[in-house]
């Protein structure tokens, strides 16, 4: 039999790699998670923009039970109604026009490898057998395999495994003439197959782009007969209040912003591992031909069932709706606290700046790794994402009580951040 703490066997049983775990969960309902000493915590993390419905949704359990029992398979072979009902899905909300396709995967960083993939092939296709670069953002965050740690920009998770795949460039966001200059012929005549960016960086601390930098982006591609490819992992699905951020005017700046080609995952299974490539379009469809790329499990029946029901339960229950009213008083909310000196909002989805002396005494990672300890023995889930910045992505059903809740707890939590753990029992 098993003894100790979940959290003591992992340490002898899992490679890892994350360190160890803030803490073992063993239930969740609605936005509120439970962990093996029974303590609960609200979740406004929900894995990363993972459990979109939340925890433990009527819906979706009925969903995956319902499919557990009619049929589980693979999806390479053979497909089912939840495969094309879901592909017929992504494409109506996606506004796609005919001819678009959608390839299902497991998780971002697949999909993000089907994406690179869908770029080689586009300068494949080119008579010239020149158009060979794909260009990437510095700050961005595609995923840890290796076609997607490529497209990466960090140097510390890229440099223990180069070579890496290669012909990828990396310039600034948000810089319409680094663009250009990039999207030009190099030296060698070479030309750009592909710039693939993120609408919204997650993973770099929720920065959106200037007005109009996607559009200029879009036009500039499209000039240089270079694929506009995003990556909608984080910012897909509700996020932003919209379905794909590329709709969204508040990423946009104004109209929708087509790509020919964006990746989903994360909220997309509600907590059940999927992902998808959605080509938009015939011709950029076309580009992937049968036997040039496959996986055993992407769009399974079970992970397309959960996926219909993440769609079907944000469409019945109005919650793009709801991300946008409870995500605007979240953001204004936390611009009132003290110490807050910048909120980045989209939604439900928050990147939250901290002064830098928000925690006293300073610890030496910064403030917003504190915070995160802090606000966990205070009952709340948030996250990091560097030194001063907290991320917010909480499930798309969170209520304004909630919401009201959190921002009221964070001065506690933020005094509370700079007091050793044993002496914080009694403030939170
Ligand atoms: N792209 C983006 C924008 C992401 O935020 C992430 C995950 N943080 C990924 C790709 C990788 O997704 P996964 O972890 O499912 O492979």
């Amino acid at each position: 039999a098993a003894h100790g703490t979940l959290l003591d066997r992992y340490s002898h049983a899992l490679t890892g790699l994350f360190g160890p775990p803030q803490r073992a969960l063993v239930s969740g309902s609605g936005v509120r998670v439970v962990d093996e000493d029974g303590r609960e915590y609200v979740d406004l993390l929900a894995g990363i923009a993972v459990n979109s419905l939340g925890h433990a949704h009527p819906r979706l359990v009925a969903a995956v039970s319902e499919q557990a029992g009619r049929l589980m398979h693979v999806s390479n072979l053979f497909t089912s109604e939840p495969q094309v009902g879901l592909a017929e899905d992504l494409l109506r909300l996606s506004g796609a026009p005919a001819g678009s396709s959608v390839f299902f995967a497991n998780s971002g960083s697949e999909a993000n490898e089907a994406a690179f993939k869908l770029a080689r092939r586009h300068g494949g296709e080119d008579p010239s057998g020149l158009r060979t670069r794909v260009i990437a953002l510095e700050g961005a965050f595609h995923g840890r395999t290796m076609g997607a740690l490529a497209l990466t920009s960090k140097e510390a998770y890229r440099a223990p495994f180069e070579p890496l795949p290669g012909g990828v460039e990396r310039i600034p966001g948000g810089d319409l003439d680094a663009l250009q200059a990039a999207l030009a012929p190099d030296a060698e005549g070479r030309t750009v197959a592909a710039v693939l960016l993120e609408p919204v960086q997650g993973e770099g601390g929720v920065h959106g782009w200037p007005a109009g930098y996607l559009a200029g982006v879009r036009a500039a591609t499209r000039e240089a007969g270079a694929l506009m490819i995003l990556d909608e992992v984080q910012s897909g699905i509700g996020r932003t209040g919209s379905w794909f951020a590329f709709q969204d005017p508040a990423v946009t700046g104004g109209d929708p912003v087509v790509p020919d080609a964006f990746t989903l995952a994360k909220g997309l299974g509600g907590g059940v591992p999927i992902g998808a490539l959605v080509s938009v379009g015939s011709e950029v469809s076309a580009l992937l031909r049968p036997g040039q790329h496959g996986t055993t499990f992407g769009g399974n029946p079970l992970a397309a069932a959960a996926a219909r029901a993440v769609l079907a339960t944000i469409e019945e229950e109005a919650l793009l709706e709801n991300v946008r009213r409870v995500g605007a008083a979240l953001g204004d909310g936390l611009r009132a606290v003290d110490s807050v000196t910048e909120v980045r909002q989209y939604g439900l989805w928050l990147g939250v700046d901290l002064a830098a002396d928000a925690v006293r005494p300073l610890p030496d990672a910064g403030p917003a790794p504190a915070v995160v300890r802090a606000a966990l023995e205070g009952g709340w889930i948030v996250n990091a994402t560097g030194p001063r910045t907290l991320r917010l992505a909480p499930p798309l059903i969170l209520d304004e009580a909630d919401a009201r809740d959190f921002v009221a707890a964070l001065p506690t939590i933020l005094s509370a951040a700079g007091q050793p753990t044993e002496n914080r029992g009694a403030s939170l």
